[in-house]
């Protein structure tokens, strides 16, 4: 499903003590609120008016319907008057979708001349707010708390937000990998539990043989290789007399869209060790299905290729960019650190600058052909690394801060793609907290999808989330990471 299918459940708390009167005026109250947050154009999905909610049996149907309802990808409650919260329990212990508490109010401001009890019995969010955060407190229900007026655009933005991390978790429950290949040998960090993985985050990773992607390639018809090369012409520069080469990128990105189509994966890995009868590393083809929507890792990375997808997904019709990205070496002239990001091929155009150009370079390791790729430098901007690790009984989400910058030399003879940036809190301390926490060296890297976000998501799949930011200390990110260790061996 895409991100305009699906849609947010606005239940909004109340209880019968008012009288049928100041009911009718919540529950139209309510319907306008969603109109004009749907009309702000600030929320990527829409939000539908749902229920007054005055009873448990409403609030129990209430979530066993958003339970099953497929296109519901979240439900976001307020009390625009007082609600028991005991009558929330039921329900709330029931849910299974996302949850954000939208702390607001009605009227922006106290009617300093109008204000009486009346008024004062219709508007009580400010503590029918708090009862109902209670509940959700003494649940210990994963929740997302967004306090603001509904007519500022901060608030808007920040529920719009919040929406594309729900969307995030509804891709990542039916998200399906498929693996070329095995991991890279001996390496650790790309290593992980599959099936812990599908119990927490869905992911269904699976496997496929090299084979059978050689003889579905062997089936591509040199029309549908024509018809891409079309595609690539229209998106980026030919650099190269050879078109060959760039040919059989197309016939292999054509031969994984239909293996992946069939099996409804949106994400893949491959490794460069396992590219039995294949004559290149596909390089192009993966960049080109990143930029499509496709999750991919280098080096049988399943991890990372699913994250790419589920940030990709999250960020649907943003253009900052969301790539797979490898932290490949630094530099360190002091006052004037930088990372420089890259990989063997593989960096999504979609974080660009230019227009990206296909060049044709020797791969200087494993022993294949030389592979088509598209090379550019990626744009200036905030952003974040986020890499997802298995700590051994549990799953580690980490994410820093950087701010990209347009490369600082032009690196002539790099024949890579290929993103520069300032790590947080500076480059060194950056590099020891990301090491502390035993980050990978592959991530995604996003200019679309916030830390927010991410922490928001790391709750609502309950695993761990390790923020990097301007004001971290190695200090306090050991006694964190060692305070983090404890809690979840006892979770
Ligand atoms: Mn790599």
């Amino acid at each position: 499903m895409r991100m305009k299918e699906y849609e947010f459940w606005f239940v909004v708390g109340s209880q019968f003590l008012y009288g049928d009167e100041v009911l009718e005026t919540v529950a139209a109250r309510a319907e306008e609120m969603a109109t004009v947050m749907n009309e702000s154009g600030n929320l990527p999905c829409k939000l539908v008016y749902k229920a007054t909610a005055k009873t448990a049996q409403e609030i129990t149907d209430l979530v066993r319907e958003a339970n099953y309802a497929p296109q519901c990808a979240g439900i976001v409650t307020w009390c625009h008057t007082f609600s028991p919260s005991k009558m929330w329990i039921n329900g709330l212990a029931n849910l299974q979708k996302p949850w954000c508490h939208f702390a607001t109010q009605y009227n922006r401001e106290i009617p300093n001349d109008e204000i009486d009890m009346d008024f004062m019995n219709l508007n009580q969010a400010a503590h029918g707010d708090r009862e109902h955060g209670f509940i959700g407190a003494r649940l210990r229900k994963p929740r997302k708390v967004i306090a603001g007026f509904w007519q500022e655009q901060e608030a808007q933005n920040r529920l719009g937000d919040w929406m594309r991390t729900a969307v995030g978790v509804a891709f990542s429950k039916q998200l399906k990998v498929m693996r070329f290949g095995d991991n890279m040998r001996e390496v650790a960090v790309t290593e992980g539990d599959k099936v812990e993985v599908q119990m927490k985050l869905g992911w269904q990773v699976n496997t496929w043989p090299v084979g059978k992607l050689v003889e579905t390639m062997n089936a591509v018809t040199e029309a549908e290789v024509d018809a891409l090369m079309d595609t690539y012409r229209q998106q980026y520069d030919i650099a190269t007399d050879d078109i060959e080469s760039i040919r059989y990128q197309a016939r292999e990105e054509i031969a994984m869209e239909k293996m992946m189509q069939a099996e409804g994966c949106m994400a893949f890995s491959n490794t460069f060790q396992d590219l039995y009868g294949m004559e290149q590393l596909p390089g192009l083809a993966s960049q080109h299905l990143m930029a499509k929507g496709y999750g991919y890792g280098g080096e049988g990375d399943w991890k990372v290729s699913a994250m790419t997808a589920i940030l990709k997904a999250m960020s649907e019709g943003k253009t900052g960019g969301t790539a797979f990205m490898e932290d490949y070496t630094y530099h360190l002239e002091k006052g004037n650190e930088y990372s420089l990001g890259a990989h063997m091929l593989e960096v999504c155009p979609s974080v660009a600058a230019e227009k990206p150009r296909i060049e044709v370079h020797p791969l200087g390791i494993g022993d294949r052909q030389p592979p088509a790729r598209l090379v550019f430098e990626g744009h200036e901007g905030d952003a974040i690394v986020v890499s997802l690790v298995d700590m051994g009984g549990r799953l580690r989400l980490i994410c820093q801060d950087i701010h990209c910058v347009k490369p600082i030399m032009e690196m002539p003879k790099l024949p890579v793609a290929r993103v520069m940036w300032q790590a947080m809190p500076d480059l060194t301390t950056g590099v020891e907290c990301w090491i502390t926490a035993g980050g990978a060296h592959h991530t995604v890297l996003s200019y679309d999808v916030t830390a927010e976000q991410m922490r928001d998501w790391a709750r609502i799949m309950d695993i761990e989330f390790v923020h990097i930011t301007k004001d971290t200390t190695v200090e306090k990110l050991e006694q964190e990471l060692f305070l983090a260790d404890l809690a979840w061996k006892l979770k």
